[in-house]
């Protein structure tokens, strides 16, 4: 069924690292979602495979010393939708994986996969930008951390080199302290479709929640890879609760968005989508977080 040259099993990290030195064109397969529906569809034809699934190592959700929130690439979908820290600190990321595919991706597909294939639609990676994430790759050299923007370098692409895994995705204490955030997923119809755009966005107010302290937006399919909205954000902080600003900040995605006209939408239509969301999803994030419009 599958026109595959070789598969190798990774019994540990190291193990990874040295398959992926030794077998250079060889893929990484974590749950397989993205690199068996490409193989069904002949692509790849005579592939090698290293399978990295059964490293339970990366697999789960912790907060390390500091506070940094620290997912293991391989934790799926629907483990970090029901995962209690997810749930206390960045329920949005929960919130916004919940919405892939239907309940067997949800099961089987990682964080991992979703970020290391480099595509814009992807439901965690507008969450994952907008909290500054910051992407773990381990290699010959030992383990490197890169900010996801810069992780992504073009549509499909991400800088993932000679010899590495992606391990883990961390999320920093003052990223997610003290936020409240809620995602949006445009698209067609409600399961089993990628997003046409997808908004997220979080909040931070000020002790009496009258002030924004600080925002974040992000948006998947506004551009190549997945893209924040700085103008936007600075444009809303130390600013008063109102639903003028609610309006103002949405309308100024449109200066850092750059959405394509593709057979699923026209860029206009994202345009719009992108500022209707981002007032909803701000909206929403203010009321999360015991603020009043
Ligand atoms: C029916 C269907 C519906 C879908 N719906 C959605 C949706 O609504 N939203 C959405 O975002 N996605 C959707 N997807 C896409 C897919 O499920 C996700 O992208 C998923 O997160 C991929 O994870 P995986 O573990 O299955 O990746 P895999 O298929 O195993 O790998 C994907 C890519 O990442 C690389 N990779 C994986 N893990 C690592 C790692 N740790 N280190 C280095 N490289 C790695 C692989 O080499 C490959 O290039 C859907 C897929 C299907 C089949």
């Amino acid at each position: 069924m599958y026109d595959m040259k070789a598969l190798y099993q990774a019994a540990d990290v190291a193990d990874a690292v040295a398959l992926r030195l030794a077998h250079p064109e060889a893929q990484i397969i974590a749950g397989g979602s993205d690199v068996l529906v490409q193989m069904r569809e002949g692509k790849r034809a005579g592939a090698e495979l290293i399978s990295i699934y059964g490293l339970d190592e990366l697999r789960g959700v912790s907060l390390e010393e500091d506070g940094t929130l620290r997912i293991g690439s391989l934790t799926s979908f629907s483990h970090i939708t029901q995962d209690p820290l997810i749930q206390k600190y960045v329920n949005v990321l929960g919130e916004a994986v919940d919405q892939v595919g239907g309940p067997q991706i949800r099961n089987i597909g990682t964080i991992g996969g979703n970020t290391c294939n480099g595509v814009t639609s992807a439901d965690s990676a507008s969450t994952l930008h907008a909290y500054d994430a910051i992407v773990e790759l381990t290699g010959p050299d030992g383990v490197r951390r890169q900010p996801i923007h810069d992780f992504y370098i073009k549509a499909g692409k991400v800088d993932i080199r000679a010899g590495e895994i992606q391990t883990a995705i961390l999320i920093p204490k003052e990223s997610y302290e003290n936020t409240f955030g809620h995602y949006i997923k445009y698209a067609m119809r409600n399961a089993m479709d990628i997003a046409t755009l997808g908004t997220s966005v979080n909040v931070r107010l000020s002790a009496d929640k009258k002030t924004v302290e600080r925002v974040r937006v992000a948006f998947g399919v506004a551009g190549p890879v997945p893209l924040r909205a700085g103008t936007a954000e600075a444009l809303a902080v130390g600013q008063s609760l109102s639903m003028d600003l609610a309006e103002r900040f949405a309308q100024a995605v449109k200066e850092d968005i750059n959405p394509r006209d593709s057979w699923r939408a026209a860029r206009d239509f994202r345009m719009h989508i992108a500022v209707e969301s981002t007032k909803r999803a701000f909206i929403e994030s203010v009321k999360k977080a015991g603020g009043e419009l």
